[in-house]
């Protein structure tokens, strides 16, 4: 089964205490479309100008992503720069140059519209219903978003919530939100606003998931150098939605692993600028670094 993937495709300039990197192949559908490769066939629907490298256009074919959806516009692409404080944990947006972007509709090739997994990657929640309008009959939707769509497009992202079964945002989203402060508390009331099962992303912390069942504990792998985790976010959600998109049996039942994996290809993410190192790595390094994780949180 393949994993039907839309979200910003990029060029993103990345500034951190050690280097700095212009123009690297970025945005969250190209991360999470790179994540669920290891998996599963992906489908990309995105936008880049013709400005976009074809170097990257090669990388997305390595990894064998369908492309049928990318359209290739006249116009400059997304290009999204940030800066890391000496933490690597705290970033700052230094600009964002919408491009193709701020005329962008998606439209889903024929091919695309049976597709069982969907992730709506980080992208305007008007455009993430979008595509969900164009969908048949997908089993499992996940959605992604950022501070940026609650701030100025919660409207939007209220709505898109009552159609997805899952949605994934980091801690400080949740909080902002729900205007919770305790994630526990914020967590029974996303599942309100209609997703069952909601995934808090806490960095290098790991992640929580919330289902009916009750909650887990997914544990991100420890790294002794971070060099860049732009994407790692994306690199989770998409490794875990590849995961699931292959494994047997319900949703529910193989979750929990599927976050594991996520966890890990998150790992690799961070290891390199953009998608360097991420683009390296092979199913069987996954399949190593998870079992190295099963073992660090066995008890
Ligand atoms: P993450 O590190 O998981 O938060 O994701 C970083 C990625 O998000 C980068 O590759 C950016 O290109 C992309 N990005 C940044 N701002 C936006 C935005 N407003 N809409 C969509 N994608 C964005």
């Amino acid at each position: 089964m393949s994993v039907l993937i839309v979200g910003s495709t990029a060029l993103d300039s990345i500034k951190t205490p050690k280097a700095e990197n212009p123009r690297l192949l970025g945005g969250s559908a190209s991360h999470a479309a790179v994540a669920a490769s290891f998996f599963a066939p992906v489908k990309l629907v995105g936008v880049v100008g013709k400005d976009f490298p074809k170097r990257y256009v090669s990388l997305y074919r390595k990894h064998k992503i369908d492309l049928e959806g990318l359209q290739i516009v006249d116009g400059k692409t997304f290009h999204w720069s940030g800066e890391y404080e000496v933490n690597m944990n705290n970033r700052r947006t230094l600009e964002t140059e919408l491009g193709v972007f701020e005329t962008f509709t998606p439209k889903l090739p024929a091919a695309y519209q049976d597709s069982s997994f969907v992730l709506l990657a980080n992208i305007a929640p008007a455009l993430q219903s979008h595509v969900l309008d164009q969908m048949r009959r997908p089993k499992f939707v996940v959605a992604d978003t950022m501070d940026l769509w609650l701030n100025i497009a919660l409207p939007d992202l209220l709505k898109l919530l009552k159609r997805v079964d899952g949605f994934v945002l980091n801690d400080s989203e949740a909080r902002q939100l729900t205007k919770e402060d305790n994630l526990l508390v914020a967590l029974k009331k996303i599942h309100k606003l209609g997703p069952k099962f909601v995934i808090v992303k806490k960095g290098e912390h790991g992640a929580i998931l919330s289902t009916r069942d009750g909650l887990f504990l997914s544990p991100a792998f420890p790294l002794h150098r971070v060099v860049d985790p732009t994407g790692a976010g994306d690199s989770f959600v998409g490794g875990m939605m590849g995961y699931l998109s292959t494994a047997n049996g319900p949703v529910e039942k193989n979750l929990r692993r599927a976050m594991i994996y996520g966890s890990v290809v998150a790992s690799f993410c961070c290891e390199g600028f953009g998608l360097k190192f991420t683009t390296r790595i092979t199913r069987k390094a996954i399949d190593e670094r998870v079992k190295k994780l099963e073992w660090l949180a066995r008890f």
